[in-house]
């Protein structure tokens, strides 16, 4: 069985102190009786390596919401993978709809990022999706194949260590999300094209979230789903008490009450 991940990006949101304060509230709701869910929290760089120390040994990750692809020199205001792991940080979020599409990331920076993601041993958490128009023309699987293809050309994976998140644009902090049917088909797809570029065996071990307006009302109706192991959230990441309600909820419907 794959162990479902939420993970939580909180964009551009909370200072140091900020995220200290979430990390000790959501620590206290989560408890002690924790079902197998594993919880990686973005937050922006400035917090992860203080968030990253507190969160230590409590089974909660740290992740980082974008890097760069090469490990030292002139590239001003950009984060190296090595800068990352030195803060503890195990995860990386990769071609998050908002750095493609407000930053003007292309499939072949996000391929850079994931390969040399792979090569420094931090997990990277590829994000797909199609745009409302891109879906209405008929060209989401296209759109969501070429992404895959693209962004994974020569990655060569011996093990599952590398997450796709399907985040349908139009979904993203609209509080419009997909229906789990939808997601499903997509994932189920997403799954099929892991198993052509890697193999059916990596494939079936590989995690593949839904991101788009999830919440502790509907992340049930996804994580439910065969091929759909977990989500990544943005807006109803930012409370502690949502979050920790999103992990509870993720838990029932995994492993039941
Ligand atoms: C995201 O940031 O990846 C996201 C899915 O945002 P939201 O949950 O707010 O739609």
């Amino acid at each position: 069985m794959r162990l479902p991940i939420i993970t939580a990006n909180w964009k551009m949101h909370k200072t140091v102190k900020d995220s200290l304060q979430f990390a000790e509230e959501f620590i206290g709701m989560l408890g002690e009786d924790r079902k197998g869910i594993e919880i990686v929290i973005c937050p922006p760089f400035t917090a992860l390596y203080s968030l990253g120390e507190r969160l230590r040994g409590t089974g909660i990750e740290a992740g980082a919401q974008d890097m760069f692809w090469e490990e030292w020199g002139a590239y001003t205001g950009e984060i190296s993978p090595g800068m990352l792991l030195e803060t503890g940080a195990k995860y990386v979020i990769i071609g998050h709809s908002e750095r493609r599409y407000v930053l003007g990331e292309d499939d072949t920076a996000v391929n850079r990022k994931v390969k040399r993601a792979l090569a420094s041993g931090l997990c990277p958490i590829m994000c797909v999706g199609e745009t409302l128009a891109e879906r209405e023309e008929g060209r989401a699987v296209s759109v969501v194949r070429r992404q895959l293809e693209e962004g994974l050309k020569g990655v060569e994976l011996l093990r599952p260590h590398l997450v796709i998140a399907y985040e349908p644009v139009w979904a993203i902090g609209t509080g419009v999300n997909a229906s789990p049917q939808d997601a499903q088909e997509m994932s189920r797809l997403i799954r099929d094209e892991l198993g052509s570029l890697f193999g059916v065996e990596v494939a079936q071990e590989m995690r593949i979230l839904y991101g788009g307006s999830v919440n502790p009302g509907n992340i049930g109706g996804f994580v439910a789903q065969p091929d759909i192991d977990g989500a990544l959230v943005g807006g109803a990441s930012l409370e502690a008490r949502s979050l920790a309600d999103i992990v509870k909820q993720t838990e029932e419907s995994v492993y039941g009450s």
